[in-house]
């Protein structure tokens, strides 16, 4: 018997693939880890492709699954709130850093996953200076962890009254 290696929490697992299918209603394309997942252990967020296998560059490498957190921040983005973010990082010159390095973090990611020359130096979700939409942010703070994404995680702060990641609504 040798010592028994844990899956990491990042492997995509066969009953990882047919949660995802669930969650997203079809099935899921371009998958190459679990970025985030919930307490109960079901994927939160995918890291996705740069290019799937159609050829279809695919610019959102962190894609937010879970129904109820996508839910929540539907409910933040009907309220209008882009143009608010985007407002500030306008008026905001260290917001406005802080999501410029997010941008950079979000590039630096997808390029590990290798060279899209069609989405090379676009991110996703409006960054570097627009935000315009707050599953892409969140989806990427989730991803990243606290103090890599400003917006994503204000998005997250907000909405922890009815989503958390600590707390399983799946
Ligand atoms: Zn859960």
């Amino acid at each position: 018997m040798g010592i028994v290696t844990p899956t990491p929490l990042t492997t995509v697992t066969d009953r990882d693939l047919e949660v995802l299918a669930e969650q997203l209603g079809r099935v899921p394309r371009g998958v190459v880890g679990i970025a985030a997942r919930c307490v109960c252990g079901r994927p939160l967020v995918v890291r996705t492709a740069p290019r799937l296998d159609d050829g279809t560059p695919f610019p959102t490498t962190y894609y937010l699954t879970c129904p109820p957190a996508v839910a929540a921040v539907s409910t933040l983005e009907a309220s209008g709130l882009m143009n608010d973010l985007t407002a500030r990082l306008a008026d905001e010159p260290d917001l406005a850093d802080a999501y410029q390095r997010a941008h950079e973090a979000y590039l630096a990611d997808r390029e590990e996953l290798g060279h899209v020359e069609e989405i090379a130096g676009i991110s996703a979700g409006g960054m570097p200076t627009r935000v315009k939409c707050l599953h892409v942010l969140s989806g990427h703070a989730l991803a990243a962890g606290p103090g890599v994404n400003p917006i994503g995680d204000e998005v997250l702060t907000l909405i922890a009254d009815t989503w958390r990641q600590d707390r399983c609504t799946c």
